[in-house]
């Protein structure tokens, strides 16, 4: 495996990147070792591309990020924690989007992501209206395994959301978007962030105060949304969201599952530390605990991610 570079200097003069361009270590990637395909999104300051690797065959998806323009915005620090989160966490779990190569030239910086064919979670929801029991069980319980496994490495997501569950060949999810992460112990600042209004979790809003647990929140948040199509707390503006969240204000539908609802129900709690997997792992409310919930009956965790994804209904 070749070593990861990004650039720490973002903004240089074209003279000077042509220099350090032509000095690349012989071992480093380019943009040219890539055949590029379709772009597969646009975000506020990236593009993602289909791309295979010429030399393999293999294909990546390529998030490249338009140096100036991140300069401009101030989003230079995105950009590194994404980065530091993503070597943090290795390429060792299926459930969180692996990062391969990052190399830049002289305007962008490439991240070479794993390839998420099949989307957003958020379009699938929003095209099916909302999912089965059946699926939202089992991209429920991806996502806590993915969770136990993030955390256990120091690293809490804070904008966990169906746009960043992206779902891959198989339909199996993936975790993305770590530019505003909060990595434990890292040798980079953590941004002020209050994540997205119907994920974010009360002590976020009330207090800036960001743990494991707010993550927990996002969970409760996702699952009532996948099983329902809408959001658990929603208002008129942002405020207004806001306010629900602060105070708790949610309701269930007519004939939502029960166990979903009870699960539910013990990770959308105002105390972060009474969430259903905040606990110590041997406690009530550790992930264990959380893992054994009725909502999870017939989960196979051990084969969560070799076995097929129930079919979309
Ligand atoms: P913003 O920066 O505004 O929050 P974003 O986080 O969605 O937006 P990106 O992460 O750059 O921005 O993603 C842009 C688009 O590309 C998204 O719509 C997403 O669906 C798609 N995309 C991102 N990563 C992948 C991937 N690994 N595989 C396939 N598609 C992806």
């Amino acid at each position: 495996t070749k070593e990861l570079r990004v650039a720490e200097d973002y903004p240089r003069s074209r003279a000077a990147s042509k220099t350090r361009s032509k000095s690349r270590a012989p071992n480093e990637l380019s943009i040219d070792d890539f055949e590029v395909g379709e772009t597969l999104g646009e975000g506020s300051y990236s593009t993602v591309l289909k791309a295979t690797l010429r030399k393999s065959g293999r294909m990546f998806a390529i998030k490249v990020l338009d140096k100036s323009h991140l300069v401009r915005k101030n989003k230079s620090s995105t950009v590194k924690v994404e980065r530091i989160a993503l070597l943090r966490l290795g390429r060792q779990h299926p459930g969180l989007v692996s990062l391969y190569w990052t190399f830049q030239d002289n305007y962008s910086l490439y991240f070479v992501i794993d390839l998420a064919t099949n989307g957003e979670m958020q379009s699938l929801i929003s095209r099916m209206g909302s999912l089965s029991t059946r699926c939202s069980q089992y991209y429920a319980a991806q996502i806590v395994d993915a969770l136990e496994y993030m955390h256990s490495k120091g690293v809490i997501h804070r904008d966990l959301k169906p746009e960043n569950l992206l779902l891959d060949v198989d339909f199996r999810l993936k975790i993305t978007d770590f530019g505003t992460a909060k990595v434990l112990n890292a040798d980079v600042e953590t941004e002020r962030f209050v994540g997205t209004a119907q994920y974010v979790a009360p002590e976020l809003v009330v207090a800036n105060e960001s743990s494991e647990s707010s993550d927990l929140w996002a969970l409760g948040c996702i699952v009532y949304q996948m099983l329902s199509g809408r959001f658990a707390f929603s208002g008129l503006s942002e405020y207004l969201t806001l306010q629900k969240v602060k105070q708790v204000d949610y309701t269930f539908p007519e004939g939502f599952d029960e166990n979903a609802k009870d699960l539910v129900q013990k990770l959308l709690i105002r105390e972060p530390t009474q969430r259903l997997g905040a606990g110590e792992p041997n406690s009530s409310l550790g992930m264990p605990a959380l893992r054994l919930h009725p909502f999870f009956k017939g989960v196979d965790w051990a084969t969560l991610w070799s076995d097929p994804a129930p079919p979309l209904e």
